[in-house]
């Protein structure tokens, strides 16, 4: 299990994001946790991108609008982009079924969360270096 607990009392906190062509919007309430940079395979070979980072949010809390494309990226997991411009949006396991993962550089205000760990640098390219100061997983974080 991931962490399923997400701070109480924190609804205050919105989070907005999009796709480049603004074609597909989300929005959720409520403190988002997990934010971090992934390395694994998945996220590298569904997006073309190095690493990928996500943070984590309510799925019941979280609204997107405008049809994003919802594929199957893993046995255990589907990934959304906008059908038009293929931004890389979102995430949700099967079996995590309360949560969805939206990545970090499709919000709008990307500095307010700043990543917390890497996940995966079991994965990490060699000429991908991390920076100091934030852990660093081998795999997932629970299997640490
Ligand atoms: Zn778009
Ligand atoms: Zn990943």
């Amino acid at each position: 299990m991931s962490q399923a607990k997400h701070p109480a009392g924190s609804e205050a906190v919105r989070i907005t994001g999009g796709c480049r062509c603004g074609g597909v919007r989300y929005e959720a309430e409520g403190e988002p946790w997990n934010l971090t940079i992934c390395h694994c395979l998945d996220c590298r070979g569904a997006t073309g991108a190095p690493m990928v980072g996500w943070l984590t949010v309510r799925r019941e809390a979280c609204r997107l609008t405008g049809r994003p494309t919802w594929f199957r990226s893993s046995a255990r997991a589907e990934r959304a982009v906008c059908p038009a411009c293929f931004t890389h949006l979102a995430y949700r396991a099967d079996d995590l079924p309360d949560e969805i993962d939206l990545t970090l550089a499709s919000l709008d205000a990307p500095e307010r969360f700043p990543p917390r760990d890497h996940v995966w640098v079991s994965r990490r390219l060699s000429w991908v270096t991390l920076p100091d100061g934030l852990p660093a997983y081998p795999r997932a974080r629970d299997e640490a």
